[in-house]
Formats: C-alpha cells, structure tokens, sequence
C-alpha cells in the first residue's frame, strides 16, 4: 500500500481545484473574485488573471468591480491564448466574465486543474431572458467549489438572482439584437418577480 501511494505521488501531480463565482449583474463577483486574488498575492502565489476581449466595460486590460476596486488582467480573444501566455511558475489562474468565452473553457479549465492550478471563475450564471449562460453551466456542474452571488432588486429591494436589460427605458424582448445599434441600453439587478421579458411588442 504505502509502495502504491509513493509511485503515485511521484507519476502523479496533486491536482488544483476550480471555483466558480455566478450571480446577476451587480452581485459582487468582480468584488469576490479581486478579494480572492488579493489573498492568494499576500500568499505570495503567482497569479495570471485573463478576461475575454470583448469585455471592455471599465477597462481593457483590468478587472474592475462597481464599486472601483481593480486588478489587472490580460485580455484574451480565445481561451486557448491561456496557453501561450501561461508562465511556467504560475499557481493560481483566474477567468473574469466567463460567459463570453466558448465552451472549450471547460476543457481548458480542466486542465489547468490538472496541471495542479487553482483556477477561480466568475460570471453571469444567466443571459438577460433568465436563460443559461454559454459555457457556465458545464463549469459549476465541474467545480471543486460554487458560489451564487445574489444582488438587490432595484424594483422591491429583494435579493435579485437575475438582470435586467432595459432598451431606451423598456425591458428588452427576448429576440431584441444582442448587439444595439442606435438608441440606449441599462442593466438591473431584478429579483424573479420583477424580472421581465416582454415576448411581444406592445
Ligand atoms: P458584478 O461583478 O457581479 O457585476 P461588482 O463586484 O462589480 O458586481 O459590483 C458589486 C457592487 O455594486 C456592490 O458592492 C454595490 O456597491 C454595487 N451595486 C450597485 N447596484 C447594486 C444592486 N442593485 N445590488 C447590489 N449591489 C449593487
């Protein structure tokens, strides 16, 4: 047994662990992911934070929560990038607005994991009609370990679990183009109740 256990520590990497970190839009996860990665610094981890290219809400090449606090990121157009960029020493590898990317996050976060890497996600667990998000069921139903934000319904001050998109001050229908052109877009954090996606126009 103990013959067993040492051949297998030494062909045998001890693997890393995922965590997830979903919510709607304003729940904090830009706030817990930066919590996260300011404690694995002060662990005097080596970290490398990617974010998707298309995400240029606040800054390019930072993760930046509502409330200001940032921490710099590299932003990708492909998840396999992460393997290009990887540094051979870095321990801990952190994927903000994880939505956007396709489903190869999945295999690329296994196997990182593998590789014996904590790797911490965070995204929309939903699209603004409540549905799934891209490749973010597949990476809860994978973690080691899932936290579900909720944020404040801006309607009744309940605990809102989705968001809201607003076209020109109208809850945006479910076939409204993902990309507007002309005219102006709001997202709110909105409990189930207050959730709203008209199907057809009135
Ligand atoms: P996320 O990354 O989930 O969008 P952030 O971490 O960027 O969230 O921002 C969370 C912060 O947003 C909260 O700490 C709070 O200060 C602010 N905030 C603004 N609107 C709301 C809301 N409706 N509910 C909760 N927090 C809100």
């Amino acid at each position: 047994m103990l013959i067993l256990s040492l051949t297998m520590s030494m062909t045998k990497r001890k693997p890393g662990n995922a965590e997830v970190i979903v919510g709607p839009m304003f729940s904090g996860k830009s706030e817990e992911l930066i919590r996260r990665l300011r404690r694995a610094k002060i662990a005097r981890q080596k970290l490398q934070v990617f974010k998707p290219q298309v995400d240029d809400r606040y800054s390019k090449n930072k993760v930046v929560s509502h409330v200001g606090n940032e921490f710099n990121a590299t932003p990708i157009d492909d998840i396999q990038k992460v393997y290009e960029l990887l540094a051979d020493d870095t321990t801990v590898v952190a994927i903000d607005e994880a939505q956007f990317f396709d489903w190869k996050v999945a295999d690329v976060v296994q196997d990182l994991v593998e590789r014996g890497i904590r790797v911490i996600i965070a995204g929309l667990d939903m699209d603004f009609r409540g549905e799934p998000f891209g490749p973010i069921p597949i990476l809860l139903t994978q973690a080691e370990d899932v936290q579900k934000l909720t944020a404040i319904c801006i309607v009744c001050g309940d605990e809102a679990t989705r968001t809201q998109r607003l076209i020109d001050g109208r809850p945006a229908r479910s076939d409204d183009p993902i990309i507007l052109v002309g005219g102006t877009e709001e997202y709110q954090a909105r409990c189930r109740w207050h959730h709203e996606v008209p199907t057809e126009r009135v």
